[in-house]
Order: C-alpha cells, then structure tokens, then sequence
C-alpha cells in the first residue's frame, strides 16, 4: 500500500506508510491518502466478528490496520495494538461499546481511555507508532502542538513514557474547564512541557505556526506534530467504525447509519473511508454546532471558511471550527481523485477567496446518493434541551458534543429521512464539561473513579508570553 497527496499529480512520488507516518502536510500542502480503500466483503466482516468477540478490540485493530501497513511486520503490528488497546488504558478489552438510546438511536461509546474523549483512540496508537518508528530510525521528536483542550490532553497521555519524544503543549491561560486543565497540568513527566500562554487558542496556534515556518530551528530540534490531519489518526478510527458496527448488529447484511459530532472533520472521514471499503454503512450524519461551515456545505455546496471573529465560543468547543482541516480528504473522493482540481479548490480558491462552490456540479449532486452523507447542526439550547431529554428517556448523560449529534439524528429520523438504527459517536464523557451539564439537568454527573480529585493534585505548568522567541528559547533550554 503506497501513500499519495491530494494535491499531487500522477507523476508525484508514492510512500510508503512508514515515510508519512511521522510528517504532517505533504511536501505541495496536500493530505496524504491511500492509493485505493481495500475492499472489505462479508466473510472477512463475519470473520472479525468472531475475532472481536473472541480476542478484544486490539486484534481487530491489527487486521484493520495491516489492510493499510505492509511495512511493519504483523507481529510487530500486533505487539503495537496490545500496548495502545490494553484494557488498563480503555477499561476492557472490548475497548469501545454500544447501549440503546431508544428510538432508534444507539450511543458508539469511544470515551474509555485515560483522557475520556474519544481522541485516545487515535492518540494512544499513534504514540505507539511513533515510539516503535523512532526506535527503528534512532531517531527522536519534539512535538509542539496548541490545543484548547481535548487534543492536547489525548496527545500528552499518548506520548507519556515514550523516551524518544519530547512535548510542548500551548494552551491558553485560564481557558480550558478545570477539569481539562487538571488532566494536563497533573502530569509530572520531564518529557512533557505544559505552557499557558498568555492569550486565546489562535495565539497559541499562531506561535506554532510561527516556530514551524522556522525551517532550520525545526530541524535542529526535529519538530514535529500530532494534528487531526495526520494519516495515522485517521486510519486508527476506520477500526471503531468497524467494531462498532460489528457490536451493533448480528449478521453481516444488516445496515446502519452513523451520526457524528463534528469538527475538523477527522472522525467522519474515517466513516467515509470505512463505507468506501464497503462496511454496510447507510448514511453518514454530520452534526455541528453553531459554527456550521460543514453543515452549510453539505446543504448549499458552497464551502465558506470563517475568520476568528465570525467562529462562535460555544458549549461544544471542540467543534468550535473556522475550517475543517480533514474535509480537503472527502473533497479529493467526492471529484474524483482528481488532484489538479483539489488543488484550484484549496491552494487557490480558499486562501484567495475564502470560499468554493459546487452547487451545480454532477459530484455535488451525488453527496447523498453515492457517499451517504447528510447534515444538520445545532444550538446551545438544542444541546441543554437533548442531555436532559436523553437523560430522563435512557438515564443515560451525554456530553455536550455528543448531544449535538443526537440532536441532528433524532431530527432527521423524525423526518423520515434516516434510516434507524443509527449510532451517534460518543466524543467525550460529561465530565470534562460539567458547567454545562449543570446547566442543562441541575447536578453534576457523578465522575468516574479514576478521575477523582485530579484537581487537587500539583500542577506543572510553565507561563510563556505570546512571543516566538521565548517559545524557542525554552524548547532549547530543555
Ligand atoms: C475533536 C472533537 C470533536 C470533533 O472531531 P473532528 O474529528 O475534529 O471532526 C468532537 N467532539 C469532541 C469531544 C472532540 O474532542
């Protein structure tokens, strides 16, 4: 299996999984894609099916992933999904589950691991891909990354312990809930460099832009990142689509739908590329919040990418997007494979003109029937209004992204224009934004064991101005 860029032409170079492993963007800003989705057929589903009941989420990962791996040996493979999936880090081997919401509506629960949002899924394997990588090219990394939360935590609990990798977090001060906050600051591994940054995210994001653009500070130091664009992230959550599935049905004709909190567009992608290697997967549902770039594209076909000031702060923050750094995948399929034109839509078009459109178009015509998709978003009140209904039909308590994707589900399966069953995918546990569960039912959701009183615990934190040169300053003095 070799690896091509959505903005590269048939006479571009190929790679193999290993060379695009530890790279972000490739070389002309496009994303890296598989050359062809393997296809998957009915006996190879009933075979996982027995597999996943029978030796736990790990080794179906391992099967999933050789289909896109061919050079890492399978026992290795193996050996790197024991580590990532354990049952220490996801609470059973099952690793991932599906309950009944009623109504049609199942709940993908991907919120098991040590930072309870479904991020650990991709994170945990890809810290075990970079360690073994690393090993074998003796290499190591400094990774620098911004986040407003949810990454960044998934990305320092992925990389704990791996000695061949250093972490620089950017977070904005005083930003997060304190519950994120805790989870990060908590950790005291030397390896692992927690900083506040005075300012929003965007500053935050901004200085790693600014330190990346320095070419020969980023080689000295071999910085890298671990953002949703990467291959390996992706490839990691095409499994969940797959065991999910297998948990939700019973046999291999049966058919779902699948509804999916959205913001860059990583998690649903991995959807896109399971249906198109023939998971029987009926229709993809994107759900955003009030920051809709998504939901207005797949309504009008006209992409509009948003500036700072036109992206909401909203209770769903992890899909507080302006543009979906993944969704230049789907486009790639959605025209395709066709990469001169990619490259008009995202090198030319979105950065001159901030915006595309394809209404009108025989590949926009073809978004439900052919790829399944369809869309809606919601609102702050939407998603109080759905964790208290959920609450008391089920007693089940969702978070506030997941909500925004029940919401949409229940909305178009009382349009009659979805097919039940349809599993919404659980991105995080209430927990981590307990504000807003207060909000919506009155009381807090009792927290999980392993989570409590990490506020009390010491914090490591260092503050840093909003100034690339002190960011550098402090890379090179550890
Ligand atoms: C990251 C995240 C999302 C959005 O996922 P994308 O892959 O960026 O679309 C939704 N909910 C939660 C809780 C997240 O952390």
């Amino acid at each position: 299996m070799k690896y091509l860029s959505t903005r590269g032409g048939a006479d571009q170079p190929r790679l193999p999984f290993s060379d695009i492993l530890l790279e972000g963007l490739a070389p002309d800003g496009g994303l890296y894609l598989p050359e062809s989705y393997p296809a998957l057929d009915a006996a190879t589903l009933a075979s996982w099916r027995t597999l996943l009941a029978e030796q736990g989420y790990a080794a179906l990962a391992a099967e999933v992933l050789a289909l896109y791996i061919d050079d890492i040996p399978a026992e290795d493979l193996r050996a790197i999904c024991a580590r990532a999936y354990s049952a220490d880090a996801f609470g059973s081997d099952a690793v991932v589950g599906v309950t009944d919401l009623a109504g049609g509506v199942l709940l993908g629960h991907l919120s098991n691991g040590p930072t309870a949002a479904f991020k650990d899924m991709a994170m945990q394997l890809l810290g075990e891909l970079f360690a073994y990588e690393l090993d074998r090219r003796d290499q190591t990394l400094t990774i620098v990354g911004a986040t407003s939360g949810d990454t960044g935590s998934a990305a320092e609990y992925a990389m704990l312990g791996k000695r061949r990798v250093r972490v620089f977090m950017l977070t904005p001060a005083g930003r997060m809930t304190p519950f994120q906050q805790a989870q990060m600051f908590s950790i005291d591994d030397p390896s692992i460099v927690n900083l506040a940054v005075e300012g929003v995210f965007d500053d935050c994001q901004d200085l790693v832009k600014e330190l990346n653009a320095d070419l020969a500070f980023k080689a000295a130091h071999s910085v890298g990142a671990v953002n949703s664009i990467n291959w390996a992230r992706l490839v990691a959550q095409v499994v969940y689509y797959i065991a999910l599935y297998l948990q939700a049905t019973t046999h291999e004709g049966e058919r779902v739908g699948f509804a999916v909190p959205t913001g860059n567009f990583g998690n649903i992608c991995a959807g896109h590329i399971a249906r198109e290697m023939g998971l029987p997967i009926d229709t993809l549902v994107l759900a955003t919040n009030e920051n809709n770039v998504l939901a207005e594209f797949f309504a009008t076909g006209v992409y509009r990418v948003r500036g700072t000031a036109e992206t909401h702060e909203t209770s769903s923050p992890s899909m507080d997007i302006s543009k979906a750094s993944n969704f230049e995948r789907f486009v790639f399929d959605l025209l395709g494979r066709d990469a001169d034109a990619v490259r008009d839509l995202f090198a030319v078009r979105v950065p001159g003109e901030g915006r595309f459109d394809l209404s009108g178009t025989d590949a926009f015509a073809a978004l439900g029937e052919r790829f399944g998709f369809v869309a809606g978003s919601s609102t702050h009140a939407d998603r109080l209004a759905t964790i208290a209904a959920e609450a008391s039909r089920s007693g089940t308590v969702i978070d506030p992204h997941t909500a925004d994707g029940v919401k949409v589900a229940r909305d178009l399966l009382e349009a009659d224009a979805l097919t039940p069953p349809v599993i919404v995918l659980e991105t995080a546990l209430p927990v981590k934004f307990s504000a807003t569960i207060v909000e919506a039912l009155g009381h807090d959701v009792e927290r999980p064991a392993k989570f409590a009183g990490i506020e009390d615990l010491p914090r490591h934190v260092l503050d840093l101005p909003a100034d690339v040169d002190a960011l550098k300053r402090l890379i090179e003095a550890h």
